[in-house]
Parts: structure tokens; C-alpha cells; sequence
């Protein structure tokens, strides 16, 4: 089997640096992330070995850093962190920051907060927290009708939402409010994946996908390449059904933000020997 590997598949440098920054502060003491670092379990497993551990119970942290992941957290969550007598070390994505200012900026000038996104993703979580009470998360035109008629909004995403999607809300949002800012915040990162996977996926029999299922900007890649060829979307080599594949002679190959290089490498060599 031919397997094309995308150039785009695997860790994004938000990400990478995240885990780099944890990496670096355990070597002199346990690193506590608050939440999960990556959404990738065999990636969490081998960080365990490292001593960097998610922690949820704050209060029974002794001679541990606190890090904070890329998706970043809202404000009230920094003021209890900071209440507590630790080091605190913030690895929020600069692009997840950049939202967070734009959100806080608009909030502050009495725009009505529409954030494109995931209602529940630990990303969003932290977005609405810097919209002082005028945020509102919206995945769907339906969501979008069921808003009162605010004088001025201000349209924003999550950093890895899928890019031509959005480009169809923000028209939805023009045509029913009087006075709208849109603020294209789908990072590069994204934007390049989805991009390559679209160029892919037209180039091959079939495409296969790596990466968690709780991973937001996996389950867009999933979505994406299902529009154009048979998608099969695995989370580490163990996964894959040679029966289901060996009918494609070309297969395209991607993963998610959150996917280390490892597990690609072992989907490629699995693959190629089928
Ligand atoms: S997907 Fe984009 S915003 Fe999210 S961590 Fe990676 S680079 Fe940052």
C-alpha cells in the first residue's frame, strides 16, 4: 500500500511547546497540568513517566508547578490558582491568547460576544470567561436565530473549528445583525491542516486520520476528508483493519494537533505493510 504522509500531521507548536515548557520544568520538580495536556492517552501515559501528572485536587499540591495547558483558562480560574501558595506556569497557545484579548477588547466596548465553537471544550470554557457575561457559544444557524437582536456583535472562533463553516455562520450573522465585527481567529496551525487535507484527500482512494477522540480539531480533520474519499479515523496503529483497507491502493494519512510524531510513525510502517 502507498501511504502519503501529510507535511501538516501531528503536533501544531502550540502544542509542542506546551508539552516542551513541561518537559523543562520536570527536571527539577513534579509538574501538575491543570486538566489533561494533550487529548492523546498514550502521550498522557508517557508524560506520567516523566512526572508530569493532570491534577484536578489543587488544594493537596505541595512543591509542585502548576501548568496551565494551550486551550489557556478564564480569568476566575488564574485568580484561584493563584490563591494558592504554588509556582504557577502558563502554557496557553499565543493564538488562544490573541482571541482571549480580542474577546475582552469587544466585551469591554459592549459588543455581544459570538464565539463559533465547541459549548463544553476546554478552549471555549476559557473564551467565555473573557467575555464578562456577553459571551455566547453558537455551532449552528438554528443557535444563531435564537439570539435576541443585539444592536452590535462580535463573531470570533475556536482556534481549530473547521475554516469554510465559519465563513457561512459569519454570513448568517451579517444578514441578522445591524452592526457585526468578524474576527477570522482560526489559527494557522488549523487553517494549514485543513488546507493540505482538502489537497490530499483529492489525490487518494482513501484517508486515514490519527488522533483522540476528544481531540476538537481531529474530529474537524475526520469531517473534512469524509467529503471527498472513505475516512477512517483511528487512534493509534493498534486500530487499523487491514480488511477494511487493502482494497486501496493510495492512502493519505494525517493526525490531529494533539497526535505525537510517535504514534504516526507506527500508523505509516503499519499501513505501508499492508
Ligand atoms: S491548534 Fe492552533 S491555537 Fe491550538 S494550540 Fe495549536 S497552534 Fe495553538
Amino acid at each position: 500500500m502507498n501511504v502519503i504522509l501529510a507535511k501538516s500531521a501531528g503536533f501544531c507548536w502550540g502544542v509542542k511547546r506546551a508539552v516542551e515548557k513541561a518537559r523543562t520544568l520536570a527536571q527539577t520538580k513534579t509538574v501538575r497540568t491543570d486538566g489533561p495536556l494533550i487529548h492523546n492517552t498514550e502521550m498522557l501515559k508517557r508524560l506520567e513517566n516523566e512526572n508530569i501528572i493532570e491534577t484536578d485536587d489543587l488544594s493537596s499540591i505541595e512543591d509542585a508547578v502548576i501548568l496551565i495547558r494551550a486551550h489557556g483558562i478564564p480569568p476566575e480560574r488564574y485568580k484561584l490558582l493563584n490563591s494558592f501558595n504554588i509556582q504557577l506556569e502558563d502554557a496557553t497557545c499565543p493564538y488562544v491568547s490573541k482571541i482571549q484579548a480580542t474577546i475582552e477588547k469587544h466585551a469591554d466596548e459592549d459588543y455581544e460576544i459570538l464565539i463559533y465553537g465547541d459549548r463544553g471544550h476546554a478552549e471555549v470554557i476559557g473564551l467565555v470567561g473573557f467575555a464578562k457575561n456577553r459571551g455566547h457559544v453558537i455551532k449552528t444557524e438554528d443557535d444563531i436565530n435564537k439570539l435576541p437582536d443585539f444592536p452590535k456583535v462580535c463573531l470570533v472562533s475556536q482556534s481549530t473549528q473547521n475554516f469554510e463553516k465559519l465563513q457561512i455562520i459569519a454570513q448568517h450573522i451579517k444578514d441578522k445583525f445591524d452592526e457585526v465585527i468578524f474576527v477570522d481567529t482560526i489559527c494557522n496551525a488549523t487553517k494549514d491542516r485543513q488546507k493540505e487535507l482538502v489537497d490530499l484527500s483529492k489525490k487518494v482512494d482513501a484517508m486515514v486520520v490519527v488522533g483522540g477522540k476528544q481531540s476538537a480539531n481531529t474530529m474537524q480533520l475526520v469531517k473534512l476528508a469524509e467529503k471527498f474519499v472513505p475516512t477512517f479515523h483511528i487512534q493509534n496503529h493498534e486500530e487499523i483493519e487491514p480488511e477494511l483497507l487493502k482494497q486501496y491502493q493510495t492512502i493519505g494519512l494525517t493526525a490531529g494537533a494533539s497526535t505525537p510524531d510517535f504514534i504516526i510513525r507506527k500508523v505509516k510502517d503499519t499501513l505501508e505493510k499492508i
